[in-house]
This record gives structure tokens, sequence and C-alpha cells, in this order.
């Protein structure tokens, strides 16, 4: 266990897992993201100042859940954010769908690489050693 600050409001507590925040502050996080979540979806085009002033959510604490991709956000909302890897539009969190899924295949090929080329230096190994007899 260690005493960390809390991102949100500053006081010391009891860091176990997650997020760097303290139990009222995640307690008060989940309150908003319910709000935010049930207020979209009775508004799924409204932006991040309309929901601010229907709910007093704070911007910035709306806009996190839409970084973290925690939010459902219809494709027409103006809460999307901009894809960290190709600058479109994203309602996903910080890279897109697309994006997600070249990252996802990118790293499968890369693992596939690794394999391949750890078995091509096998046969290799071998011929050297045989060469040198
Ligand atoms: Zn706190
Ligand atoms: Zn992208």
């Amino acid at each position: 266990m260690e005493l960390k600050s809390c991102k949100r409001c500053k006081a010391l507590f009891q860091y176990y897992s997650g997020k760097v925040m303290c139990t009222n502050c995640k307690q008060a996080d989940d309150d908003y993201f319910l709000i935010v979540k049930e207020f979209l979806r009775d508004n799924p085009s409204a932006s991040a100042e309309m929901i601010n002033s229907e709910t007093d959510v704070p911007v910035k604490i709306i806009k996190e859940f839409i970084k973290e991709g925690r939010l459902e956000i219809s494709d027409k909302s103006p809460l999307a954010v901009d894809c960290e890897r190709c600058g479109k539009k994203s309602t996903t969190g910080r890279i897109c769908p697309a994006c997600k899924s070249e990252i996802a295949m990118e790293l499968n090929s890369t693992n596939k690489n690794l394999k391949s080329s750890q078995k091509q230096l096998k046969p290799a190994e071998h011929k050297g050693m045989r060469s040198k007899h």
C-alpha cells in the first residue's frame, strides 16, 4: 500500500489500484458518470457544455469520461475527441475504432514475425555449426 495524492481533490489517501483518486472522489466520479450517461441517452447530440448546464457535472470531468472511452457516444455527437493516432473524430476514446483494429493487427503481425524469425533462427544456427565442422 502506498500513500498517494488524489488527482482530483489532492487529499492523501491509501492507494490500492486503478485511478489515483480517493474513495470520495471515486464515488463522486461514478455518480457523475451515471448522470452523464443517462443524460446522453436522452440527448445523444448534447455537447459537453450543454450537459454541464443541465446536470452541473464539470466539463473537465465529462471530457475525461470521453477520453477514457467510458461513455457511449453517438456518431453525431459533438463530444467526439480527436484520435491520437490519425486525428479523425473518435467516439470511443483516445483512439478511433479503425486505429484500434489496426493497432491490434499490427500487434498480431509483430508477434507472428517474432515467432517466425525465431523459427528461422534455429535452422540457421544448425547450419552454422555444421559448416564449422
Ligand atoms: Zn479526492
Ligand atoms: Zn484513428
